[in-house]
């Protein structure tokens, strides 16, 4: 009887100094009923060794196995070929980029380095992912297969290493999970926030909000940029990737 009272009592307490706080932004009750709910957003599905999976609802499909038409290369044409549901590099070919351009974002790729290649280092697996079409995460076959730390796959080229190397054998099927922040600059063009990302690769986390230090290739200057482009590299060899999404984020309070 005593034990009950005082259960209930404690929750009332709770209830009563939960309704007393303020969200942190100082807008909405703890548990006002009144505060907007998320939008609805139908789960998308993982690939398996069964198949492909699917993207959210709510994300932008830049590659579903049958059409490169968010695409485009040299001649305002998507450089690369679809084969059996992949799009591969066309060695020589030039870089594939999206036609749209983006900053904030959450991006899904899987990529695959053929089991017939042979590697060595920065040799005969190599490709790259950049974002904004400046900041790069590198693609390698990293599985038994050394090179610099801060060049083998899911680094930030020539800039920071992954934490883990999670990698899969050649022939088998990688997956990029990324969280992009956009760099910030003042009116002045000063730095306010670099551009900065977290990667899970393969599941992995390797990456936890690290910064860009500027863009990858040597000859972009770190001057401010608007929205861009993201670049898939054609390095020579013949990478593959599939299921590619992207979901638009809304800017990160500052
Ligand atoms: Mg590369």
């Amino acid at each position: 009887m005593y034990a009950f009272a005082a259960c209930c009592l404690g929750a009332l307490i709770l209830a009563c100094s939960a309704g007393a706080f303020l969200s942190d932004d100082g807008t909405w009750r703890v548990h006002d009923m009144n505060r907007p709910q998320p939008p609805v957003v139908r789960a998308g599905t993982p690939s398996s060794e069964h198949g492909v999976g699917d993207a959210p609802s709510d994300a932008l499909v830049l590659f579903d196995g049958t059409s490169l038409e968010a695409w485009t290369g040299k001649n305002d044409t998507p450089p690369w070929d679809i084969v059996n549901g992949a799009v591969v590099v066309a060695p020589g070919s030039g870089d594939m980029t999206t036609r749209e351009v983006f900053d904030d974002i959450q991006y899904h790729m899987e990529w695959m380095v053929p089991a017939d290649r042979k590697t060595s280092g920065q040799k005969g697996g190599n490709s790259g992912l950049f974002l904004m079409d400046r900041y790069e995460i590198q693609i390698l076959d990293s599985h038994e297969n050394k090179t610099y730390a801060d060049g083998m796959a899911g680094s930030f080229y020539g800039q920071h290493p992954p934490a883990v190397n999670p990698a899969r054998p050649k022939g088998t099927w990688n997956t990029y999970d990324i969280i992009f922040r956009a760099p910030r600059w003042d009116s002045e063009g000063a730095l306010i926030s670099p551009a900065r990302a977290t990667v899970f690769f393969n599941g992995v986390m390797v990456h936890d909000n690290q910064t860009f230090e500027g863009p990858t290739e040597p000859w972009k200057k770190n001057t401010p940029h608007g929205p861009a482009a993201i670049r898939l590299q054609d390095h020579d060899d013949p990478i593959h990737f599939r299921n590619i999404w992207v979901r638009k984020l809304n800017p990160r309070a500052q």
